[in-house]
């Protein structure tokens, strides 16, 4: 997508604090974090959001979480945890239309979000 600025990520023309990256998934820290520990992960392949996902994409959804699973834990939130966030759509608070994963951790956070 060219007006897609994760895409612009992936594709070097927007730079980014690169956290991990294979032929699918592409990692990086939030450039707005709210906590210690901010990361986001995309799939490469432009998806808009989560409602998108086709049975198709299941492998690659399986292998974002475990990645994002294996990268908190790499930055230090394996033993206290972490918050793991899809926002979607206007009321999930989605504002990048590039399906995206927060990894939010090193500090408690509150629930219910606002
Ligand atoms: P969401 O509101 O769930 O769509 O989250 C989008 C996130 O992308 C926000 O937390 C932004 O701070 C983050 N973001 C926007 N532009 C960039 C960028 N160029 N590099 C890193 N993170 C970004």
């Amino acid at each position: 997508m060219d007006d897609c600025i994760f895409c612009k990520i992936v594709k070097g023309e927007i730079p980014s604090k690169k956290i991990y990256e294979d032929d699918e998934i592409l990692a990086f820290h939030d450039v707005s974090p709210q906590a210690p520990v901010h990361f986001l992960l995309i799939p490469k392949k432009h998806i808009r959001n989560i409602m998108e996902l086709d049975t198709s994409d299941t492998a690659l959804l399986g292998r974002l979480l475990f990645k994002a699973q294996e990268l908190a834990v790499d930055l230090g939130c394996g033993e206290k945890g972490a918050r793991f966030v899809i926002n979607c759509k206007e009321n999930g608070g989605q504002t990048v239309d590039h399906l995206h994963v927060h990894v939010l951790g090193g500090r408690p956070l509150d629930w219910p979000p606002g």
